[in-house]
């Protein structure tokens, strides 16, 4: 089964302007629109998701970073999934380590992830652990983490959605301390055991896992072809025009 890889842009706070996140936006969607091979989701801050044009046209589109689980009503600052997809975005990022590490929890997680996929988004289920522990011990966080922010997931959905695998100890970190790509795909292997345990065989198997933690340049194509990444998240590296449209041009190659 080929299954379109994918490389998602995380661009956190960044950056300060609207006109700089237009330009970044323009450069990646003029890049993006020769590599057939790859889909590119862009996520920006939300108060920058209105300024792009023509989003969702080709292989480029818009994720938002973060989506509240109500539809709407007295939540102050927060957005609904249905807001983020009138405003043109396909896609968003649930679970970040950063948002968990101000509180959110797993069941946070499954309940923004329903409503992600109820407002028609593609979720893309954030997990990882902290620290490698020679025990293993992390396996089971791994696995504890998986199946409570799923948890609410229905069965018919769980191919749709884009398991992100990001080590929290390698996030923002230079390529040199990013899991290496034999690790990788062995933890690969172990998610989508996990996920087939949750969901059957077959939403494993069609189930897009990618990778975060320290892509860059010069490690995405090991990280895609010897890990067996079904695509990559890149933060740091996707605010540096020429690095970010390298990296895509190598993982249209792989
Ligand atoms: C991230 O923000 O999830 C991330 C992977 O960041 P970086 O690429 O900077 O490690």
């Amino acid at each position: 089964m080929i299954k379109k890889k994918i490389i998602v842009a995380n661009w956190k706070m960044n950056p300060k302007t609207p006109r700089e996140a237009a330009a970044l936006w323009d450069a990646v969607r003029r890049t993006a629109r020769n590599l057939p091979r790859v889909d590119v989701a862009v996520c920006p801050p939300a108060v920058f998701l209105g300024l792009f044009s023509s989003p969702g046209r080709g292989n480029v589109f818009i994720g938002a970073q973060d989506v509240f689980w109500e539809q709407g009503g007295a939540y102050t600052g927060q957005i609904a999934a249905a807001q983020m997809a009138a405003c043109g975005a396909r896609f968003t990022i649930v679970g970040h380590s950063e948002r968990r590490a101000l509180g959110e929890t797993d069941e946070q997680v499954s309940l923004k992830t329903r409503a992600a996929l109820k407002a028609g988004l593609t979720p893309i289920v954030c997990v990882g652990e902290m620290t490698r522990d020679s025990a293993g011990a992390f396996f089971g966080v791994l696995t504890a983490q998986l199946q409570a922010s799923l948890d609410l997931i229905p069965r018919t959905a769980a191919s749709s959605l884009v398991i992100a695998y990001e080590p929290l100890w390698a996030i923002g970190r230079n390529f040199r301390e990013a899991m290496d790509s034999q690790t990788i795909h062995e933890t690969i292997i172990f998610i989508r055991k996990v996920f087939a345990d949750k969901f059957g065989q077959e939403a494993a198997k069609r189930v897009r896992i990618i990778y975060g933690g320290a892509v860059e340049p010069k490690n995405i194509a090991a990280i895609m072809s010897d890990g067996r990444a079904d695509g990559v998240l890149v933060g740091h590296k996707s605010l540096v025009v020429s690095d970010f449209t390298n990296m895509l041009k190598s993982a249209n190659a792989v």
